[in-house]
């Protein structure tokens, strides 16, 4: 078979929320999902993993078990989208046509866009809950003081707060380990503030004054020498250091130079080759979407979602949760009446900042900026979630692995 009247590239939050949900309203429709991995992944618990207080193991699930039934499996890559005439062409399975196109293969984490971070990636202390969590768990386990430096790169990155919640834990874990008084923790962030929403950056800058850790604002990193353990950034001239600690100074050709004993980064986020060259890129390269209907700008039998699209929003499995019905209601009205839903996505992403072993907070918003709590969650929790409260890291670590598994996946609107 080579031709579907749904063909969604990838399997991951995004293509299995999106398909499962559309077969759970119309069952006979013909959905094809092409993904070449045995394995389906539940990222968001990688900052547990990170910080030893969940098996990766269990983050993990055969693609078999949560590909919906009635949709057909391509275990395969896309190599190339030639929108212009409905086709795809993958590795093994040449060309395939669609009548509709649902674009949700992720993005790319790319190292070698920073200098030095390929070879520094994964090596003794150096770490990233992106790639290797079990890795950043061992990294904790040995550090014995000094300077542990975490970083965030500019926007946009998948999971606004993952950065910084390894940091929380990592404080965390130096304090019961006995360690905390002979560290520093070092903040640097590529961003001039903590993060975009306001009541969310009053408690997090609580947090870090509380922790005593260092933020250096306006700091992008640009290259990493691990045989000198340097890390070496731009920093912008109204760069604030924010509770700042006394560091050998290391200047070189503009940039300038940060010693650690441990460091935790985020490789540069960018999208797939295949997207990259395809026609469906705006000029940052992301895939070109309506904000609101999340319809291709140019193609309307095309949809994208997830952390491939150039949503303006933080690239989320919470975002994807309101993102996904968006796109069914308005396939399924396209199928049926030619035309789009009035269902829109408001930009809502949410980011757990977990700040400590048994504390979160919960950073809701939507394309405003302006925290907005979801009624539901609201009604689950009781109390405000822009404070730190036990309850939220009970959500994080049992309700929503639960609901992510169970529910979303299933295509059930949560
Ligand atoms: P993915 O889930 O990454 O899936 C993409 C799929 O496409 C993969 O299965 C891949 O194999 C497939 N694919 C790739 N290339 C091709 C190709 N050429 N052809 C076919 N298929 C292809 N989100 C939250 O909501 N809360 C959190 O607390 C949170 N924390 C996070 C912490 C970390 C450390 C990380 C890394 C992420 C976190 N996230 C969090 C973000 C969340 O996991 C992602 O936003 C979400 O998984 C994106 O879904 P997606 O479907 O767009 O991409």
């Amino acid at each position: 078979k080579t031709h579907y009247q749904i063909l969604v590239i990838g399997g991951g939050t995004a293509g299995i929320m999106t398909a499962s949900s559309l077969l759970r309203k119309n069952s006979s429709l013909e959905i094809g999902i092409v993904e070449p991995s045995e394995s389906h992944w539940y990222q968001p618990a990688w900052t547990l993993v990170g910080a030893g207080t969940y098996n990766y193991e269990k983050t993990k699930r055969p693609m078999a078990s949560v590909i919906p039934k009635r949709a057909t499996w391509i275990r395969d890559r896309v190599v190339s989208i030639n929108p212009e005439d409905n086709s795809v062409i993958t590795e093994a399975n040449g060309s395939l046509t669609y009548g509709y196109l649902v674009v949700a293969p992720g993005l790319k984490l790319d190292p070698t866009l920073v200098e030095g971070l390929t070879e520094a990636m994964d090596t003794e202390v150096v770490c990233s809950n992106y790639t290797n969590p079990n890795h950043t768990w061992e990294v904790l386990k040995k550090f014995k003081g000094g300077t542990a430096l975490f970083i965030q790169p500019p926007k946009p990155y998948k999971c606004g707060g993952a950065p910084q919640k390894i940091m929380y834990l990592a404080d965390d874990h130096f304090r019961k380990s006995g360690v905390r008084d002979k560290a520093k923790i070092i903040f640097a962030t590529s961003s001039d503030i903590i993060f975009s929403v306001k009541e969310i950056a009053e408690t997090l800058m609580k947090v870090v004054d509380r922790k005593k850790i260092n933020v250096k604002f306006s700091h992008e990193l640009k290259k990493v020498d691990s045989k000198k353990k340097i890390a070496w950034f731009e920093v912008s001239l109204n760069s604030v250091d924010h509770n700042p600690v006394i560091l050998p100074k290391l200047e070189e050709k503009g940039l300038v130079g940060i010693r650690y004993d441990m460091l935790h980064v985020v490789p540069p986020n960018t999208t797939p080759d295949f997207i990259k060259n395809s026609l469906l890129v705006d000029e940052t390269k992301w895939v070109d979407v309506d904000p609101y209907s999340l319809q291709h700008t140019r193609y309307p039998n095309i949809f994208s979602l997830g952390d491939v699209s150039n949503l303006p929003t933080s690239k989320t499995g919470a975002a994807i949760r309101k993102q996904a019905p968006v796109v069914v209601n308005n396939i399924l009205s396209l199928i049926a009446v030619g035309k789009l839903s009035s269902k829109k996505y408001n930009g809502y992403s949410s980011c757990p900042f977990v700040t400590g072993y048994g504390k979160m907070v919960l950073a809701e918003f939507d394309y405003s900026k302006k925290f907005t709590p979801d009624p539901k969650l609201k009604l689950m929790l009781i109390g405000d979630s822009s404070k730190e409260h036990w309850r939220l890291w009970i959500l994080k670590k049992y309700i929503l692995p639960y609901l992510y598994w169970n529910k979303m996946l299933k295509g059930a609107e949560v």
